[in-house]
């Protein structure tokens, strides 16, 4: 092989790291997806304390309706015993029962919108654990695609990376100076390949002299447009 034919291998695994790197930064670690995951947790957790607090307050409404309808049947009892007879305290303990009447009336028009309240949010609550439970599995297959590109594309660097060590090794250190000098200022391409007579990282013709001594002699020669070194495939 010949100096320059082994700078073009050692620049086409250098454009396969390059590559294998992009491939990897510009993988989707699921944060994004992990973000709707939190959401939807969110919201379903604040429809269960709404819940919570909902039911919390039919249990006690519940109780201060005991309490009401308990209260009225007393007063009730003590006045059809006849054994009151004062007028004055009878209609005072008619109107306690009436007002005790219209207290039972609010709880119980209370009582009936939180049933209802809470029957929606039961119904809203599964639809919100549907969605969290949709988003986490997502998520999880998202993550389990992630891992295996990641290791896929690791492992294929770390070859890379290994044979570029071993192709750089071999390369004449001179070349190899000039090889990463030019490749810094030439966004990673400092060897290119000619196809036929035109140069393939700027697409202009490259002079028939300098092919011949880019053919003939096993030295570096450049493009006088694009400033890469030649590469002239053998055929
Ligand atoms: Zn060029």
């Amino acid at each position: 092989m010949t100096r320059v034919r082994k700078l073009y291998e050692l620049q086409l695994v250098d454009t396969q790291i390059a590559r294998l790197e992009a491939a990897l930064a510009a993988l989707d670690d699921g944060t994004a997806m992990r973000a709707q995951v939190e959401q939807a947790r969110t919201a379903e957790e604040t429809a269960r304390a709404e819940l919570q607090a909902r039911q919390s307050r039919l249990r006690d409404l519940e109780l201060e309706l005991q309490s009401t309808v308990g209260k009225a049947n007393k007063v009730e009892q003590d006045l059809y015993s006849g054994r009151i007879s004062n007028p004055k305290e009878l209609r005072a303990m008619q109107e306690d029962v009436e007002a005790l009447g219209r207290q039972r009336q609010r709880i119980e028009d209370e009582m009936l919108g939180l049933m209802e309240e809470v029957e929606r949010q039961l119904e809203q609550i599964r639809a919100l654990e549907a969605a969290r439970q949709a988003r986490e599995r997502e998520l999880d297959e998202h993550l389990e695609e992630y891992t295996t590109r990641q290791r896929a594309l690791t492992a294929e660097l770390e070859a890379a990376r290994r044979q570029r060590d071993a192709l750089a090794a071999e390369v004449d250190p001179d070349f190899l100076r000039r090889y990463e000098r030019l490749r810094s200022r030439k966004d990673g391409v400092a060897v290119t390949a000619v196809n036929g007579s035109v140069c393939n990282a700027c697409h202009m013709t490259v002079p028939e002299a300098v092919l011949n001594a880019a053919r003939e002699r096993d030295e570096i020669r450049t493009c006088e447009d694009c400033g890469r070194i030649l590469y002239v495939p053998v055929e």
